[in-house]
């Protein structure tokens, strides 16, 4: 076992469990997806489906979903009704999976580069109605893979795009095909069939490739979402930070609350601390089921699937509190099919990686309080009005320089802002050297020169008036760049720029990557100091986390409830600023008060969560 978890799941014990929820009492669903290979090799004979029970009833699952096709290959109807009968036998709830993976098995029409299916062709189509059909008679629940998208370019796609853009040709082809060759056959061969589309974890990039959560959140009966976020220091599978799973499920539920239910995760490149914590930014997200993937990977029951195991009382706690409990924090604002194409792809993944409690919306919010405004919110024609009225409410606002390049040409934007005519350049710097004015921690006035381990890379120059504070700053080429402004407002809040870009598409070509980011964020390095700074500025409600290191993200459930969870390796010392009595309900770790009055020290082991609650 590793080490780390190792000693994370032995102070785990030590600290023991408290307001445990039982298995009885939760409503967590676990489930466990078994692909086209696992049900013709592992649950094809009787043994192999008495093992599987076995395991099933380990992760005390409740649910599994036979695939009936995968790559091009359909699996024996006979062998997946034998196998709905005897897990229904043994008081399994059973689903049937459908998986539009590309491959050579006969099945549907591939794209000429064989990437994917084309939708276009009307023998994919009619497959597709064809086996929606067969799985509603014999299935009360299809789960559609998330394959379901197309990049074909094929001359039969070109012909039938003729004047629309690929995104426009795209969005309308997969509402037909989910629609009417899915959905309808489906409800058509049985009424009571529940029809789920399972989302990637790509937020940022579905539009292209035809998924559109707003449509489908009405055409389908409920919705699964990918938090497969995986090992976040290799290429493999993208640098995808652990806080993507969060973004994407919130982001989605954002639409349509009430159908986006399930979380799906995987073990492709994932070692057991990050598969524990996969599931833990899923129900904190708002899942009340957990689809684990799949089922091969689980027979063989080693460190992922133990570590997984130790997490269920948690997992179930941390459902209970978020159940009857709103996200509050930051708004982060990304419109339906809104891009970022201007070099903030993701950005939203760093924001919870620095910290800060978020609350994904695709509505610019109506509620007081802070908004976070990449250039994803340019796709709301309406949105320098929507930005007035949050300032006139005496609401605050983060932009990002992306952003504020964009709206230069608004006198009212840059005097907000506190901005000069040209208020940014776009020149790379890079630095280990910031300077921090007054941390939360320390006398008004106090100035510290400090270094992060690793070079701090930033893209734009901000040009700010002289009278605008830059509380962080950046020493690099005998300049001192902005990576933090804010000025106050007449209406009582605040206007702030956050120096922050993620990837831009020539990112993705350069490591051939489609979908994933492609390269770590060095903002990410940001020493403690200089990011808790930051966070004391952009999050000022409590509770609140007012000193961290980055890579520890905070949650905030009702006006009761911080969630903190610490992806290092090592132990962090947070300093939190509560306001009243509280306690940390998941392991009994000690909240230690320090002066000033009303701040709190609590120590978070490595790979850790933790919950305050107010007593
Ligand atoms: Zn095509």
């Amino acid at each position: 076992m590793n080490l780390l978890l190792t000693v994370s799941l032995i102070i785990s014990s030590f600290f023991g469990v408290a307001a445990r929820a039982t298995a009885t009492e939760s409503d967590l669903r676990i489930e466990v997806f078994a692909v086209t290979s696992d049900v013709e090799n592992h649950l094809d004979t009787p043994e192999g489906r008495e093992k599987a029970v076995a395991v099933l009833r380990r992760l005390e699952a409740t649910k599994i979903v036979i695939d009936l096709l995968r790559s091009g290959h359909l699996v024996d109807p006979d062998l997946a009704r034998t196998c709905r009968d005897y897990f229904a036998s043994q008081g399994f709830e059973v689903a049937a999976g459908v998986t539009t993976a590309p491959g050579e098995g006969g099945w549907g029409h591939l794209s000429p580069t064989g990437h994917c299916f084309c939708y276009t062709h009307e023998k994919t189509q009619t497959d597709l109605a064809d086996l929606c059909r067969r799985a509603a008679e014999d299935f009360d629940e299809i789960i559609v893979d998330d394959f379901f998208m197309t990049f074909c370019t094929c001359p039969l796609c070109e012909r039938a795009r003729g004047a629309r853009t690929w995104e426009e040709y795209r969005a309308a082809l997969m509402a037909h095909v989910g629609r009417n060759r899915i959905v309808r056959p489906a409800h058509e061969a049985n009424p009571q069939c529940r029809v789920i589309i399972k989302y990637p974890q790509w937020y940022d990039k579905f539009h292209e490739f035809g998924y559109n959560p707003d449509r489908e959140g009405r055409d389908f009966d409920a919705a699964w979402v990918g938090t497969e976020t995986r090992d976040p220091n290799t290429l493999q599978y993208g640098f995808v930070q652990q806080f993507q799973g969060f973004m994407n499920f919130a982001w989605i539920a954002s639409f349509h609350p009430e159908n986006t239910l399930g979380a799906w995760y995987d073990h492709g490149d994932t070692p057991a601390e990050v598969f524990v914590e996969q599931g833990y930014q899923s129900v904190l997200a708002g899942a009340q089921h957990l689809t684990l993937f799949h089922l091969h990977n689980l027979l063989e029951f080693g460190e992922v699937q133990e570590a997984f195991v130790q997490s269920i009382p948690t997992l179930r706690t941390l459902r209970e509190l978020r159940k009857v409990r709103n996200l509050h924090g930051v708004y982060v604002y990304k419109p339906l099919e809104s891009r970022g194409n201007k070099g903030e792809y993701f950005i939203f993944d760093y924001l919870g990686m620095l910290g800060f409690p978020v609350v994904p919306c695709h509505e610019f919010p109506k509620e007081n309080g802070t908004v976070f405004l990449s250039s994803h919110a340019l796709k709301d024609p309406y949105l320098l009005d929507r930005m007035a009225g949050h300032f006139q409410k005496g609401g605050s606002v983060v932009l990002t320089p992306a952003l504020l390049e964009s709206l230069a040409c608004e006198r009212e934007v840059r005097t907000r802002f506190g901005y000069q005519e040209e208020p940014i350049s776009r020149k790379k710097f890079e630095s280990n050297r910031l300077r921090v004015f007054d941390s939360p921690l320390s006398q008004p006035g106090e100035t510290k020169e400090i270094r992060s381990d690793q070079p701090i890379r930033v893209s734009f120059d901000l040009h700010a008036l002289p009278d605008t504070e830059i509380p962080v700053r950046l020493l690099a080429d005998d300049r001192e760049i902005p990576l933090f402004t804010e000025r106050a407002t007449s209406e009582g809040g605040r206007a702030m720029v956050l120096n922050l870009s993620t990837f831009s598409q020539e990112d993705f070509d350069a490591v051939n990557e489609r979908f994933l980011p492609p390269a770590p964020v060095s903002f990410l390095d940001m020493p403690e100091l200089a990011v808790s700074r930051i966070r004391s500025d952009i999050v000022h409600r409590d509770p609140f986390l007012m000193s961290a290191p980055t890579r520890v993200s905070s949650y905030l459930l009702g006006k009761d409830t911080i969630v903190i969870e610490n992806f290092r390796d090592g132990g962090v010392r947070a300093h939190l600023r509560l306001d009243g009595v509280w306690k940390e309900i998941l392991h009994h770790i000690e909240i230690i008060p320090q002066t000033p009055a009303g701040t709190y020290a609590i120590a978070i082991p490595p790979r850790e969560i933790v919950a305050l609650q107010r007593e």
